[in-house]
């Protein structure tokens, strides 16, 4: 199912006595192609969740638009809308059996759309078996473990076949392997059932392992939206340089002085397109190349081996921050003895934005 929003904005009454207005989601527009996974990520307190519940029935935009497929749906009620939804926290029924957890929704369609015992018996072993639950039914939720609960929060949204699966933080209960793990069956059950689904996290190694596109948001707006490839490799903004990564791209002051770029002085890279300006230099940590010849220079901390690789903190003072990392070759040991290191850049690891908007200034 083709999913469209359009100008979509929601804004919370004041409450409480100095209450403030809170637009939580602001001027959101996106089409989402059929069967894809979409990644919805940000920081805690970014409107992720209020898209989500827009999308579900939950909440009603204050503004703009809603479409499964050719179909307005801005207001029709969640029963109507064919939505699975999975929450952070499971949301199971601690008294019924997972069976029952999983009948629930079933059990409870109206008239035409009631089934029999041999059809809900059906769509039950379909997805506890694509979910790998079969042997748990006869349990009780406090009887499983967190990521086993997560698979029947998950195969109680898939069993009433909907056209469109949503899920708002899903793992974020889950220790860090199980998580690993759980996000790779959701991403399996995903292909095999085809079916459009948006995925929130804040995580960004989350979002960018699992997604087709993702969307990155901020104070309600929609950032950027791309292949996860794609954004990490051209941000639009330093806000979306500085979100996806790990290490976290590093920021610098620097200056274009006649189409060169320089840091501290020395001119680091050459031929840029770009008028004379202060600028905010970043640099991602797999962007330096230990190089004697190098203009970068920077003073050691630390050395970090991690056999492949070796991080190397160190610190100069055009960095916005105490220290920066640059991840160089493992093979580079001998070149890090001194204090002052020198490195060249990869110019395509290099972005330079704005200095009053954050923006992406053009390179090329
Ligand atoms: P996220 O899921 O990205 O953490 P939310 O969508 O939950 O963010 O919240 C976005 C903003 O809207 C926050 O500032 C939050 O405090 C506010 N908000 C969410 N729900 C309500 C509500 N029912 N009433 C008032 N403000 C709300
Ligand atoms: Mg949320």
């Amino acid at each position: 199912m083709k999913i469209c929003l359009e100008n979509v904005t929601k804004i919370f009454a004041k409450s409480g006595k100095n209450g403030q207005e809170v637009k939580a989601v602001d001027d959101f527009n996106l089409v989402i192609p059929d069967g894809e996974l979409i990644g919805l990520l940000g920081p805690s307190g970014c409107g992720k969740s209020t898209t989500l519940n827009m999308l579900c029935g939950l909440e009603e935009p204050s503004l703009g638009k809603i479409y499964f497929g050719d179909e307005d749906v801005t207001n029709m009620p969640p029963e109507l809308r064919q939505v699975g939804m999975v929450f952070q926290n499971y949301a199971l029924y601690p008294h019924l059996s997972v069976r029952k957890n999983i009948l629930f929704p079933l059990e409870n369609l109206k008239k035409e759309k009631k089934l029999s015992k041999k059809e809900m018996e059906d769509r039950l072993n379909n997805v506890a078996n694509l979910v790998q639950i079969s042997d748990l039914l006869e349990r009780k939720p406090k009887e499983l473990s967190g990521g086993q609960q997560q698979r029947v929060a998950i195969a109680r949204a898939l069993v009433k076949m909907p056209n469109v699966l949503l899920l708002d933080e899903p793992l974020s209960n889950l220790d860090a392997r199980l998580r690993l793990n759980t996000r790779e069956e959701i991403r399996k059950i995903q292909r095999a059932t085809k079916i459009t689904t948006i995925f929130v996290t804040h995580d960004q190694e989350e979002a960018m392992s699992i997604s087709d596109q993702i969307v990155v948001m901020k104070d309600g707006k929609i950032q950027q939206v791309g292949r996860p490839q794609e954004v990490y490799d051209n941000p639009i903004n330093l806000f979306v340089a500085k979100f996806l990564g790990n290490p976290p791209i590093n920021v610098f002051e620097g200056k274009i002085i006649d189409g060169g770029l320089y840091i501290l002085n020395q001119k680091v890279l050459d031929g840029y397109k770009i008028n004379n300006q202060d600028v905010i230099v970043a640099i991602r940590p797999e962007g330096f190349i230990v190089d004697d010849n190098g203009s970068f220079i920077a003073n050691k901390q630390s050395l970090e081996v991690m056999g492949r690789e070796i991080s190397v903190v160190a610190n100069n003072d055009a960095c916005v921050t105490k220290t920066f990392r640059a991840l160089v070759q493992g093979e580079d040991i001998a070149k890090l003895a001194k204090e002052d290191i020198h490195f060249k850049l990869k110019r395509n690891k290099v972005f330079i934005f704005d200095k009053v908007d954050e923006r992406r200034l053009n390179d090329e």
